[in-house]
């Protein structure tokens, strides 16, 4: 069976960033499974996906147009500190989420002061060329729920 629009595709995949460091992997995990077609994965990947079926290996470098967008400047903030949750164990890296104009947006903290903590809007991965490997481990149909939902339920996927 071919990966195609409708299918759920169980991936096992290495991410690597320009300087060929590992950025995430799931090597040593269970396969991720994903809709084909819904944009669960960045639209480069699901791209080079197109037609594959199990067994095969594809390799791909993904272009931020690609991925995860060209790093946009004018998305950084600065929230004072006593705006978060005392005893909240703060550090750069660490995601939340915040209501923005455009609806709720995922910042990512990059600087921390007694005063102020300063966290950026955009993808921590925007910018980058992402260098995929993968392995295409199971190609299915979707069941309609799925199709509805647009995610895929069951083991690995969502439960409810
Ligand atoms: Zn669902």
């Amino acid at each position: 069976m071919q990966v195609s629009e409708g299918k759920v595709v169980a991936i096992k995949y290495t991410l690597k960033d320009d300087d060929g460091d590992v950025v995430d992997s799931n090597q040593e995990g269970a396969p991720l499974p994903y809709l084909h077609g819904a944009r669960n994965i960045v639209k480069g990947l699901e791209t080079a996906l197109e037609g594959k079926q199990a067994g095969d290996q594809v390799a791909v470098m993904v272009p931020p147009a690609d991925g995860y967008g060209e790093w946009m400047p004018g998305m950084e903030i600065s929230v004072p500190r006593d705006r978060f949750p005392q005893g909240e164990n703060l550090e750069p890296g660490l995601r939340f989420q915040a209501p923005t104009k455009n609806g709720p947006h995922v910042f990512t903290i990059t600087e921390i002061s007694d005063e102020n903590i300063k966290a950026d809007g955009n993808h921590p991965l925007a910018g980058e060329n992402l260098h995929f490997e993968v392995e295409v481990v199971e190609v299915r149909d979707a069941t309609q729920e799925e199709l509805d939902h647009g995610h895929v339920h069951g083991p690995g996927g969502h439960h409810h």
